[in-house]
């Protein structure tokens, strides 16, 4: 394996200075493009939490979790105001892909012997996404806050 030069290293490091400092510099895109990484992040960690509580995360689930969350980001970037609704669509998505490969969810745990899912409201996705039982329509838990014995 050849040893790089002295002078080749230094100038990869300039190079990689320099891509760094483009994309985390001060112009207001970057700086908005910080926010929606972070809102996409507790996007994710919401959805993983209701994942995790009601028993379906695993690597097939949080895969597809991964990939609503990066499906998502071109529409966050688009939409500043969008971010209240971040979190009910990254979990809307993440249900539509969860009914194709595993089935509904999640099942609401509301009813008895229920087969029916909840769903978010509002539809929307927000603001204070809500996991609604498709039945009765009550309000079963925020999202990320369900729980196994809810
Ligand atoms: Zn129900």
């Amino acid at each position: 394996m050849p040893t790089p030069t002295s002078h080749g290293s230094r100038i990869d490091r300039t190079r990689f200075v320099h891509q760094e400092s483009t994309v985390g510099g001060v112009s207001p895109g970057a700086t908005h493009n910080g926010r929606v990484t972070d809102q996409l992040l507790s996007a994710r960690a919401v959805v993983m939490r209701d994942l995790e509580a009601t028993g379906v995360a695993s690597a097939e689930t949080v895969s597809l979790l991964e990939d609503a969350v990066s499906e998502r980001r071109w529409w966050a970037e688009q939409w500043p105001a969008g971010e209240p609704y971040v979190g009910g669509l990254v979990a809307q998505d993440v249900q539509d892909a969860l009914l194709m490969r595993v089935g509904r969810w999640p099942v609401c745990p509301r009813c008895e012997d229920a087969v029916h899912a909840l769903h978010i409201h509002p539809e929307l996705g927000g603001p204070d996404p809500v996991w609604v039982c498709e039945e009765s329509g009550a309000v079963v838990a925020a999202l990320g806050q369900l729980s196994t014995d809810s």
